[in-house]
């Protein structure tokens, strides 16, 4: 109840330890009070509090202004737990592992290809196999599975399926070491056989947006992004293997758990010490479903390039990678909990990592401007890209929202649009929508989501981001 929370600054509100005798740390909301308003309607801030009960959780239960109710903990959310002994737990991931964003940058402008943006669309659907469990083209061998799942884009690049300058711009240069295929069922490597270069159903997509407004001209310099300037933005994860391994391992440790003796407040919090066997089992399959992810966006960047030359020829010229950051993860990080650095599990779930200058694993060119974040709206509305601050790593554990968050179900909105009507509204916007089925739009129609000026708003004035560009869709491609 709103009575229980108690304003801390304008963007920030704390629920205090006190609230329920079980909770380790506050819970505290990065919203306005608008935002806080709409957030308390459904159960994220429960959640958000059942977080606070997490064993070895640091400083507090955090939401970002995206916030929304998820399996077990909230989307939108950040835990940190302490290394090697805190707990790390799958909900706290989410089932879509490393499902992320990034975005291409084009050197043509919105002007010169305006009269092709229907065909680029459709161009971009005939490339990008897109829907519910569909394959795409290629088909590993278990020995490639391996590989994929060891090196991530790597194994995309070494195919030829990539490209090698890709990889700098890649958070964790899309790879994580601690990755151990052995710990992928067999299940789930049958599910991811013929996955990699599809982006999948429902909320992911690939979309051609052109540079609306730039905030920071000098950040907006260093990422190369200009007024009117047409770019692409990806949105999907691991597909059915990532959901396959959260699967197996959310059941694994809901029936081993007993073992630790944790008493959580709803058995979705399922959680294992990191350092004991089945903790360090679910971490190396998720680096693995981790890696798989950023090989299939690798792949689905090559098949946008493919539908991109396609379209424009000889005028194509390149499309670079801007970066490509995950919001459903778990990472090993350094950060000052009490003036004291210490290795802490960081759980991001609906967040995206923002990082500001000077932190490690920071490409040479954003070494002075922070990590690009990159922030989707909805297909009808705007998206945003903003550089992360150091005050993220003070606030929220190097922390950002990943969106703007759903608001409302995918039942509810779905008996509120009406989706042909709807496909016809955008396109006399200038939006075009290719999708594989019409319930898919009606779903993720503008009204299912907040507001993302409002979101992204308070993340500007929280200071853990900076506003650097705003994005406005032409052309959708959704699952
Ligand atoms: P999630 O990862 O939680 O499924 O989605 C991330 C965010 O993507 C959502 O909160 C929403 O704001 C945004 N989003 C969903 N669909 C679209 C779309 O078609 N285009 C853009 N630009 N953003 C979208
Ligand atoms: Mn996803
Ligand atoms: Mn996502």
């Amino acid at each position: 109840k709103k009575e229980d929370i108690i304003k801390l600054e304008d963007y920030l509100w704390e629920i205090p330890k006190s609230f329920r005798n079980d909770m380790l740390v506050p819970a505290r909301i990065l919203a306005s009070e608008t935002l806080l308003n709409d957030i308390i309607e459904d159960r994220s801030l429960n959640q958000l509090v059942n977080v606070a009960v997490l064993p070895g959780i640091q400083k507090a239960s955090m939401v970002m202004p995206d916030v929304h109710e998820g399996y077990g903990f909230p989307i939108g959310g950040v835990a940190a737990t302490l290394y090697p002994d805190g707990a790390i737990s799958p909900g706290g991931i989410g089932y879509d592992i490393n499902c992320g964003v990034r975005l291409l940058i084009s050197h043509l402008q919105y002007e010169t290809i305006k009269g092709n943006i229907e065909s680029l669309s459709k161009e971009m659907y005939a490339q990008i196999p897109s829907g519910m469990g569909k394959g795409g083209k290629i088909v590993l061998s278990a020995k490639d599975m391996t590989d994929v799942l060891t090196e991530g884009a790597e194994w995309a690049v070494k195919k030829g399926y990539g490209r090698k300058e890709d990889l700098e711009y890649m958070e964790s240069h899309g790879r994580l070491s601690f990755a151990d295929s052995d710990l992928v069922s067999d299940f789930a490597k049958k599910r991811g056989t013929d996955q990699l270069g599809t982006i999948g159903s429902g909320n992911h997509f690939i979309e051609v947006d052109y540079v609306e407004d730039i905030y920071d001209k000098d950040i907006a310099n260093v990422f190369n992004l200009k007024k009117d300037q047409v770019v692409i933005l990806i949105h999907t994860g691991s597909r059915g293997l990532g959901h396959q391994v959260a699967t197996d391992y959310i059941r694994i440790m809901m029936k081993e758990m007993i073992k630790y003796n944790f008493k959580l407040p709803d058995r979705e919090l399922a959680c294992m010490p990191f350092s004991s066997e089945e903790g360090q089992h679910y971490f190396k399959a998720m680096c693995a479903a981790a890696n798989y992810a950023w090989c299939n966006r690798e792949i689905i960047s090559w098949e946008a390039r493919t539908a991109w030359k396609n379209c424009f020829g000889k005028d194509a010229g390149e499309l670079k990678l801007l970066y490509d950051v995950a919001h459903n993860i778990a990472k090993i990080e350094d950060h000052i909990i009490d003036h004291v650095k210490q290795k802490v599990i960081v759980h991001r779930k609906g967040a995206t990592r923002a990082f500001g200058p000077d932190s490690e694993e920071l490409p040479e060119a954003y070494i002075k401007s922070g990590q690009p974040v990159i922030i989707p709206g909805s297909m009808g509305t705007c998206s945003y890209v903003l550089s992360g601050t150091s005050k993220s790593k003070d606030l929220t554990f190097g922390s950002c929202c990943h969106g703007a968050g759903r608001r409302l179900s995918r039942r509810s909105v779905k008996q509120q649009v009406n989706a042909p009507a709807l496909k016809e509204q955008l396109k006399e916007q200038g939006i075009y929508i290719e999708a594989g089925s019409f319930k898919g739009i009606a779903e993720e129609a503008q009204q299912a989501y907040k507001d993302v000026n409002l979101v992204v708003d308070i993340i500007q004035t929280s200071g853990i981001a900076k506003k650097v560009a705003k994005l406005r869709p032409v052309a959708v491609v959704k699952g």
